[in-house]
């Protein structure tokens, strides 16, 4: 079985209609009439295959592929159907569409699995509505509740609550449709890469090792501050001086301590901030990501280490804080294993690499064992109306995602 380039030429094509009049590339808000209208496309192709579809509480759509064993839990998948403002065709309707054409070759095949499938179009991912990203998969893992969705406002001043109501959807369900661990066997997203490592090396498939967390510190010296000519260099109490010092040692940090590990100084303040005075107080934040939480705790403390030695040399205090941080999420090494025996199979050409971006899969694996496909984007660009993946290569992530998909609901 493999995947049919026209039929998911055509289906995303068809897609990129359903958008906002105003503005370039393709604005459709999740709750809007356009997303109503594609919500309505995809549901009559689901239908039309036999899928038993069922919508929840805050507009997430599930079809279920039924499997020889319906007692078994499913596998899902499937991504997002919304987009940014102005944003471009192929950031989750890839995955969307390219689940959606498994079940079509399934179909088609007369296959039937043992374990069924559930393709997923998640509702309100890119927080266009409420600027609070990833809505969907949030109330589905049980990180957002009813009370939460009636204190979100859009620009209208409109709650979560009475649009998603005014949609048709009934948000007083929400209780009844968080997920518990183990209703899903596992979950697979099929997604552009959004970034310009597969399209710059070549490559035409991104198996996710890992999904990065973050750590935000925010590094204060507080030092001395006095006249810039009167002062001898032997006499300063300078945090300019530490801060440098510390800063030029980041790179490092993150290079010597993991492979996927990045880290970023990218705002720096001084008080006062004049030409001609040592600085009270010079501030900056690090902004430290990896997929693995060991490596950003290493970095972490390397940092104060670096930090303390950069005071105590300056004359100067230092304050290091954790502000927002989130986990890493690690891929089981199962699903990776899988993935790369089916890669290989297909005579892809693949590499492992780390997720930077938040996606509803980052949600999901609170609930069930996640994996995630990357397809590359052209020029690396997305959530611009140029976002551009080539079909062909789309179709080369849809077949690694078939696959995968057979494997996992064959027993
Ligand atoms: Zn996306």
């Amino acid at each position: 079985m493999e995947t049919n380039l026209n039929r998911l030429k055509s289906t995303i094509e068809a897609m990129s209609n359903f958008r906002s009049e105003d503005g370039p590339g393709i604005s459709r808000f999740s709750y809007s009439r356009d997303d109503l209208k594609a919500r309505k496309y995809l549901t009559d192709i689901c239908k039309e295959l036999g899928l038993t579809v069922r919508i929840d509480a805050v507009g997430n759509i599930f079809s279920r592929y039924e499997g020889q064993n319906p007692s078994l839990v499913p596998v899902l998948s499937g991504s997002h159907i919304d987009s940014v403002k102005s944003g471009g065709m192929f950031d989750g309707i890839v995955g969307s569409v390219g689940a959606l054409e498994c079940a079509r070759v399934m179909k088609e095949n007369n296959y039937v699995p043992m374990r069924p499938l559930e393709i997923v179009f998640f509702a309100e991912e890119e927080g266009s509505n409420f600027q609070v990203p990833v809505m969907g998969s949030k109330v589905l893992v049980g990180k957002l509740g009813l009370d939460d969705l009636k204190s979100l406002k859009n620009q209208e001043g409109e709650s979560a609550y009475s649009l998603i109501k005014r949609a048709a959807f009934n948000p007083d369900d929400i209780p009844n449709c968080v997920l518990k661990k183990g209703d899903y066997k596992a979950s697979l997203e099929l997604h552009i890469e959004q970034s310009v490592r597969l399209d710059l090396e070549g490559h035409t498939i991104g198996i996710v090792e890992g999904i990065a967390g973050c750590q935000w510190y925010k590094v204060t010296f507080r030092g001395k501050q006095n006249h810039a000519g009167a002062t001898p260099m032997h006499l300063r109490q300078d945090p300019m001086c530490a801060a440098s010092e510390c800063i030029s040692k980041v790179k490092y940090m993150a290079k010597e301590t993991s492979r996927t590990a990045v880290a970023t100084v990218g705002y720096i303040k001084a008080l006062p901030n004049i030409p001609n005075a040592i600085p009270a107080e010079v501030s900056f934040t690090v902004d430290i990501r990896d997929i693995k939480n060991g490596a950003m705790d290493e970095i972490a403390e390397k940092l104060l280490a670096e930090a303390n030695k950069a005071a105590e040399e300056n004359g100067c205090g230092v304050t290091c804080e954790l502000g927002a941080s989130s986990r890493a999420i690690e891929i089981m090494p199962y699903m990776m294993r899988v993935m790369e025996q089916e890669a290989k199979q297909l005579g892809l050409d693949y590499i492992f690499m780390p997720s930077g971006a938040v996606h509803d899969s980052n949600y999901m694996a609170e609930v069930t064992d996640v994996g995630m496909i990357f397809v590359p984007s052209i020029d690396g660009r997305s959530h611009v109306p140029e976002e551009k993946t080539d079909f062909s290569h789309v179709k080369l992530g849809a077949d690694l995602l078939l696959n995968t998909i057979l494997r996992l609901t064959a027993e």
